[in-house]
């Protein structure tokens, strides 16, 4: 059932030392392999293991889940730093985190006894299927459908639609599914648990993507799947207010992953500038070159305290979070695509080889200005509020 606690932060010390074993792992297990998963479209299940064992399966899950039980504003300095070591796999592991998140916070005893021991170790994945061929931005208008059965197997729900886009598709072990249970826009959505394996569950082949070739995008497609209504997430009708509140804490994760991606990107700059000479000179005495560095570390700090203010809305469950979320989403997104894109222009013609792994990063950052909600959407919600204010 829905918690309405505040979460308490860390200590300065412990979120140092929490900070520390996130580098470290990114640094050992995520930055040494990240080039070769992107080549080769390997989505490391081994590596997502030891996340799990390090806590990450459930960072914001309650500790009688089996959580880390931390607050959002831990859980984005967590992703910013997973993400220097590879943003495609940081971000398969924000998705995953929501979805625990969602059992944890809607789920009956029963669901977070079935499914969080398990999220929260990442020996079990969760995959998180609003999306559809006809319905993104507009997500209300989702088309599956969940029409209730009773017979000898007992009462349940069928399920009949195909989702679109779903990070993890094929891997995961439980499809959080939105489904229409009535006509009425949002008010009819409800969601549903759906293990892998279900009769009736299949998926698509892997899309060939721009970037995030780390992690799987696929349809997965519901063909008459029936669920008990055991299965059911919260309660009937609750299914959007379930994707929204999800995706809150969701946009912040992407919007940490952009700052990660990115600082690493201005990194590599940073380095580079001292190394390469032109006009018998380093970049680095280069006025302009400096003056861009020095834009792009400012542009970041402030989408860093963007993104660090609304964690902080969201944790204290304040009115304006979902706004807050999105002006972070918004701001930290658009700037960490063009961080990115500046540190690869910095490094001429090396930053477009797949080897110095700028032009990945500049890859990985652009989906994250599409997806959890466009930018364009996001200007949607936070105009919206403002009117809503104004009008008091
Ligand atoms: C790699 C990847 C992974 C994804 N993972 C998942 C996942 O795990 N689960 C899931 O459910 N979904 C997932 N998505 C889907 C993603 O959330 C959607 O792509 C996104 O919400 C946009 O929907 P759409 O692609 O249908 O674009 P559309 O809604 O068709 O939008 C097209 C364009 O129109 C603009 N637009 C639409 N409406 C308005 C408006 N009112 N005002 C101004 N502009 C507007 C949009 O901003 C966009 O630029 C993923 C997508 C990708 C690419």
């Amino acid at each position: 059932m829905a918690t309405t606690t505040v979460t308490p932060t860390l200590t300065p010390e412990e979120r140092a030392a929490m900070i520390d074993a996130v580098r470290d792992f990114a640094d050992t297990e995520l930055a040494p392999h990240a080039l070769e998963w992107d080549q080769t479209k390997h989505f490391p299940r081994e590596t997502l293991r030891k996340a799990g064992e390090l806590g990450l399966g459930g960072i914001y899950v309650r500790e009688d889940g089996g959580g880390s039980g931390l607050a959002r504003r831990d859980a984005v300095a967590i992703f910013e730093e997973l993400a220097k070591g590879d943003p495609a796999i940081a971000a398969y592991i924000t998705i995953h985190n929501m979805v625990a998140w969602m059992i944890d916070t809607y789920g009956s005893d029963a669901q977070r006894a079935q499914w969080l021991p398990t999220l929260t170790t990442m020996d079990d994945l969760g995959a998180y299927c609003l999306t559809e061929p006809g319905a993104g931005s507009d997500a209300a208008a989702i088309a599956t459908s969940a029409i209730p059965v009773s017979d000898e197997h007992g009462d349940g729900y069928v399920l009949t639609g195909v989702k679109q886009f779903i990070s993890g598709g094929g891997e995961a072990s439980v499809y959080v599914v939105m489904a229409r249970t009535s006509a009425e826009g949002a008010r009819g959505i409800t969601a549903f648990l759906v293990p892998d394996g279900t009769p009736g569950l299949s998926f698509g082949p892997n899309e060939k993507k721009m970037g995030w070739n780390a992690q799987p995008t696929r349809q997965v497609v519901l063909d008459a799947v029936r669920v008990p209504a055991s299965a059911m997430l919260g309660g009937i009708g609750q299914g959007f207010k379930i994707a929204m509140t999800g995706l809150n804490g969701g946009r912040l994760n992407i919007a940490a992953c952009s700052l990660g991606g990115a600082q690493w990107a201005l990194d590599r700059a940073l380095r580079y500038v001292h190394e390469r000479f032109t006009f018998g000179e380093p970049l680095a005495e280069k006025q302009a070159v400096v003056f861009a560095l020095a834009d792009m570390a400012t542009e970041l700090q402030a989408a860093r305290a963007l993104v660090r203010d609304a964690a902080i809305a969201l944790d204290e469950q304040r009115p304006d979070a979902a706004a807050q979320c999105a002006m972070a989403k918004r701001f930290a997104t658009d700037a960490g695509f063009r961080v990115a894109n500046e540190a690869l222009q910095l490094h001429g013609g090396y930053g477009y080889l797949q080897e110095y792994g700028i032009e990945k990063v500049v890859r990985d950052l652009r989906v994250h200005q599409i997806l959890e909600g466009t930018n364009e959407i996001m200007r949607v919600i936070i105009g919206r509020d403002l009117l809503e204010r104004a009008r008091g």
